[in-house]
């Protein structure tokens, strides 16, 4: 990999990380996830990056892609387990990581075996070693500590402008034989539940996320400039629905972002959750795939 690009990779997930890492100090019982959200994502811009994707606190049986509007009132709970996923963005370049943090006290082996997983697959990254590989790892390493994968998220490709694209990593042996490429950047990350759980997500009510495709005109006017603010600020990378539509009431906003929906000029990605509603913890880390090893570019660990 040219020199100037993984100078801003190392860069981009340094500032991925620490955003992250700061995110989870806020994460308390009581704390609002609005507030928690908008804290960490004002102190990334400040800090003089983009947003990669809106930050995804996800409680308990939610596992990925919760992100709260302007009206959710939802606090954390000392019941709760918490996945954070962050990144952040400059020139088009993406960091990607997450971490979790239990509150209950319950779910301290579960997180470890997130992390431990985790661990060892980045322990066996290097080119050409089959995605199935590194999968089978941290299947076995969740089941040895008497947990279970969820079978249907996985790691993937990072490139410019594009977060999730190339290998599909997974989270056992799927018999894929893909192998990784010298150079590659990636993200492994374990979701993982208990043996409660069913080992899969499924797609869930909350819809904050979405992606530009573009290609359609809509009917009404609140959908045309709620469009032409997400074509002019978020063309590339996904944006959530309360970056938008400031002056509008809440109801206009919605209505033009259900219009755009289903016109197909963006694309919801919703909230993601345990089919069993067991509680799931995750880990990940972006890596650069080299020779004999990897370079780890953000790898987020809970503090005190
Ligand atoms: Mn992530
Ligand atoms: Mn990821």
């Amino acid at each position: 990999m040219e020199e100037d690009r993984l100078k801003q990779a190392i860069e981009v997930g340094k500032a991925s990380q620490d955003a992250i890492v700061s995110a989870s100090r806020l994460v308390k019982p009581g704390a609002r996830l609005l507030d928690v959200a908008e804290a960490a994502e004002k102190a990334l811009r400040q800090s003089g990056f983009g947003l990669a994707f809106p930050i995804n606190l996800s409680q308990n049986e939610r596992a990925a892609h919760y992100s709260p509007s302007l009206e959710d009132q939802t606090t954390f709970s000392e019941r709760d387990i918490v996945k954070i996923d962050f990144g952040a963005e400059k020139n088009g370049v993406l960091g990607d990581g997450a971490l979790t943090i239990d509150l209950s006290g319950e779910h301290g082996k579960m997180v470890e075996a997130a992390e431990k997983a985790l661990d060892n697959a980045i322990s066996m990254v290097k080119a050409g070693i089959e995605v199935r590989k590194i999968g089978a790892e941290i299947a076995r390493t969740v089941e040895s500590a008497g947990f279970k994968v969820i079978l249907n998220l996985g790691g993937h490709g990072i490139e410019e402008n594009d977060l999730h694209t190339g290998s599909f990593i997974p989270n056992y042996d799927n018999g894929d034989s893909d192998v990784l490429e010298d150079g590659a950047i990636i993200a492994i990350e374990p979701f993982i539940t208990t043996k409660s759980g069913k080992g899969q997500v499924t797609e869930g009510d909350n819809m904050e996320i979405y992606s530009y495709v573009g290609g359609a005109v809509p009917r009404t006017p609140g959908a045309r400039k709620v469009l032409h603010e997400i074509e002019s600020k978020y063309p590339k990378n996904p944006f959530a629905v309360r970056w938008l539509g400031s002056g509008m009431s809440r109801f206009s906003l919605y209505s033009a972002i259900s219009e755009l929906s289903k016109t197909g000029c963006i694309s919801v990605n919703p909230v993601l959750i345990e089919m069993g509603r067991a509680p799931v913890a995750q880990a990940e880390a972006e890596l650069l795939v080299e020779k004999d090893s990897c370079k780890v570019i953000t790898l987020a660990k809970r503090t005190g």
